[in-house]
């Protein structure tokens, strides 16, 4: 798989595939994906994931080819484009055993799911028990922790901190995606984690205002300079997504101004989910990018990157690791 049949396969995001090929479709619990089954397809070096459905009209459909060695092959509009396998997960993605503290939020972005999911918050010795669960498999190279908010970002940050503090035994790299608050670089740092992730969601500050009404984007972007002061570069991520309407130009602006902080931006397809029909109201711009944007927008931001003298494939943990959702630089462009 190149990043150009990469780049296609992430921009359908859906496959039909047949259940018995797939062990157990995973469905996320955290961000604009949650609620949706998924499957990995590994081809090379590369990653994709793909949203796993019965739907005779996807343009994208999973064949078995051989038996034998788990070969499949994707067909997109009946041609084949590309032969790998598919992957087994661990918890969430291959790999890695990452987990989400709180499958509920007090906020509600209009991009994702989760506040309207109302799912369950894990208690700290079912972590355990799932982490170490994960860790007899043998397979495990990371641990990734995030969260929605139940009560408030302190109370995650705190939350996710007790967590590390308990799964650094493992001697595996952690990393933590959350809300920032004030001292939570600070406080994830010495509770173990290596990396951290603070969305930006997008660096539209008009589409930020009105899709991330609870969300203050000056004080994440304060908030991911400081974490590069404590975590260092290389070490900070940030989710950014495509497709909410927001410019190219936008974008390229926002990729610079996050490099320029040693910040690794994640540049990620928009997810359009059946809970959030509201997303339209919000940004009637709002759709899916294709396959030439997505490409087009890997190619600047692995040049910015370069041009910042940083590296995602430096990354250990979370999405920059597992790669299955975007086009990360370094490694697939
Ligand atoms: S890239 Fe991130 S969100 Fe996507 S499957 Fe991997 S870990 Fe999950």
């Amino acid at each position: 798989m190149d990043a150009k049949i990469k780049a296609i396969l992430i921009a359908e995001g859906l496959a039909d595939i047949d259940p018995e090929l797939l062990d157990r479709p995973k469905v996320s619990t955290a961000g604009p994906g949650a609620g949706i089954s998924s499957f990995f397809f590994r081809s090379g070096s590369h990653r994709v994931r793909l949203e796993a459905k019965r739907d005779p009209d996807a343009r994208l459909k999973v064949q078995r080819v051989s038996p034998e060695d788990g070969e499949v092959a994707i067909l997109y509009d009946d041609q084949e484009i590309v032969r790998g396998t598919i992957e087994p997960t661990l918890l969430h993605c291959p790999e890695q055993a990452y987990l989400t503290i709180s499958e509920r939020c007090i906020y509600n972005c209009t991009f994702c799911p989760v506040p309207k999911l109302k799912g369950r918050t894990k208690s700290h010795d079912n972590i355990l028990k799932m982490v170490a669960d994960a860790y007899t498999t043998g397979n495990m190279r990371a641990i990734s922790i995030t969260s929605g908010i139940e009560h408030s970002p302190e109370d995650e940050v705190k939350r996710a901190a007790s967590v590390v503090k308990s799964l650094v035994r493992y001697n595996v790299p952690i990393g933590v995606s959350v809300y920032p608050t004030a001292d939570s670089s600070m406080i994830l740092k010495e509770a173990g984690a290596i990396e951290i992730k603070y969305n930006v969601e997008t660096m539209d500050r008009n589409i930020f205002k009105s899709a991330c009404a609870d969300m203050d984007l000056d004080f994440v972007l304060k908030s991911l300079e400081d974490a590069v002061r404590v975590f260092g570069r290389n070490r900070v991520h940030s989710n950014f997504i495509i497709g909410l309407g927001e410019s190219d130009e936008t974008v390229k602006k926002g990729v610079r101004v996050l490099a320029e902080l040693g910040v690794i931006p994640i540049l990620r397809a928009l997810v359009l989910h059946p809970l959030r029909p509201d997303i339209m109201d919000v940004c009637p711009g709002a759709a899916r990018p294709s396959a030439d944007r997505l490409l087009m927008l890997a190619r600047f931001e692995r040049k910015v990157l370069d041009d910042c003298e940083l590296n995602a494939s430096i990354s250990e943990t979370m999405c920059l690791q597992c790669t299955g959702c975007d086009l990360v630089p370094h490694r697939d462009v």
